[in-house]
């Protein structure tokens, strides 16, 4: 029996996981992406983190005497943000949302996180959005006013118990939307109307959309029930995302709780600063892709922090991970993983996810490349199907006859004072990611982390 440990944000602290049912598995739930654009370097954060985790549950399920975990994630692909990007493109709504969700499959998988088990799609779970709202009415804790229906937010007594605050405090604080429509300002919008231009369903209040919070409480429900054991995020969705939707599917289903244990990440810095448009320091996961960036090193930088911490994102971490993760694909090229990982790699991860403590056991390993891919497979590293970037794995070999080359080309040069080829070979090699450095002593070729064979071939 392995012992999984999660900080709780409900509780605020560290709990064992008990699965509510066993027979069911370990039921967990991540907030997706609203599909209009690209997924940032931020974004990245939950689904590795939730992928963790997933990883860890299929591994111990099984010994644990649990059937195999169930992960959904959806997308959110009704959202004033997609109309607006419709209406500022000239594209359908639907040819968006069907591309970003391709983008989004896309970069995940780069990252090395697995599909989880469900993906659905807001608009696939109306009937079941508007079948709850119904009761919401039914049972006086929501109210139709002028095409709009809203949750009364005060008819839910733990309304702030996710986020530790009292609803008094939150209408102070929070910027919330003052409408005449709304009985009171801290009043949630479950449905609003649409006009003919804008996606919309009919319903009891007249043709019109959900709002944002309510998708979660449907899919949830329709796909692991009213009550499951664990949901998570960024925590930018503690509140008011997450206290919304534990107040909608506690009232709607007469549960005490939604889930057992809130999971929420910590946010994304860059070089120490919020990545913000503004600063010029906003970059997507696709861009780093598009770098050359290997999916497995983005990855790598993410496992290495704690996501309870704040994540700098910086180029130094980015050349480090792309050093030891060459050193171990040398290390474990053409050796079968081990039938097990190492018991302080299990213990690290099992242990609030400690990623950053199970990557400092895997350091230890390099004398056992078997235990080192086994234990690293269960980060999701060392996947032979993120291999590709490492087909670029340093092999010092290949680089001897070009440093053979360039030795003669300099001493041809010192004699004849003609450095052309010297020059040419110099910025060929530095072209292909291959540092060159010349001392008395001769020429040493150093292959740096953007060092690629491929451009070396015509040489
Ligand atoms: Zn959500």
């Amino acid at each position: 029996m392995v012992e999984i440990r999660l900080r709780n944000s409900r509780s605020r602290s560290v709990e064992t996981l008990r699965p509510l049912d066993p027979a069911q598995g370990v039921r967990m739930y991540l907030c997706g992406p609203t599909v209009y654009d690209r997924a940032h370097l931020g974004n990245a954060r939950p689904s590795i983190m939730f992928d963790v985790l997933y990883r860890l549950l299929r591994h111990v399920s099984p010994g644990n005497g649990w059937a195999p975990p169930v992960y959904v994630r959806n997308f959110t692909d009704v959202d004033d943000k997609i109309n607006a990007r419709a209406a500022e493109t000239g594209r359908s709504i639907g040819e968006i949302t069907e591309e970003t969700i391709g983008w989004y499959r896309d970069d995940m998988a780069a990252l090395g996180c697995l599909p989880p088990d469900h993906e659905p799609r807001a608009t696939g779970y109306i009937a079941e959005m508007i079948a709850m709202i119904e009761g919401l009415i039914a049972d006086g804790h929501a109210y139709p006013a002028e095409g709009h229906v809203l949750f009364r937010v005060r008819s839910f007594a733990a309304y702030g118990a996710l986020s530790g605050r009292s609803v008094d405090d939150m209408i102070a604080g929070a910027r919330v939307e003052v409408a005449p429509f709304k009985e009171d300002p801290m009043d949630f919008v479950l449905w609003k109307p649409s006009s003919g231009d804008l996606p919309g369903w009919d319903s009891p209040w007249g043709r019109g959309r959900p709002g944002w919070h309510i998708e979660c409480s449907a899919m949830s429900k329709a796909l692991l029930g009213e009550t499951f054991d664990i949901h998570g995020g960024g925590n930018d969705l503690l509140f008011p995302h997450h206290e919304n939707e534990i107040a909608q599917s506690c009232c709607a289903n007469h549960t005490e709780q939604m889930a057992q244990i809130w999971l929420h990440n910590e946010m994304l810095l860059v070089e120490g600063k919020k990545m913000s448009k503004s600063l010029g320091n906003f970059f997507t996961v696709r861009d780093l892709l598009d770098q050359g960036v290997p999916g497995e090193v983005i990855r790598f930088v993410f496992l290495s922090t704690h996501y309870s911490k704040p994540m700098d994102w910086t180029e130094k971490k980015r050349e480090e991970a792309e050093k030891v993760l060459r050193k171990w694909r040398d290390i474990v090229s053409g050796v079968e993983a081990a039938a097990a990982p190492a018991d302080g790699v299990l213990e690290a991860i099992a242990d609030d996810l400690n990623t950053a403590g199970a990557i400092a056991v895997l350091h230890s390993l390099v004398q056992d490349p078997a235990r080192l891919k086994a234990s690293a497979l269960l980060l999701g590293l060392l996947e032979d199907g993120m291999g590709d970037w490492s087909v670029a794995r340093i092999d010092a070999a290949d680089l001897v006859p070009h440093r053979q080359r360039f030795e003669e080309a300099r001493a041809l040069a010192k004699q004849t004072k003609d450095f052309t080829e010297v020059d040419a070979l110099k910025s060929a090699l530095t072209a292909a990611g291959v540092e060159v450095r010349m001392s008395k002593e001769g020429v040493e070729l150093i292959p740096g982390p953007g060092f690629d064979p491929a451009k070396l071939e015509g040489l």
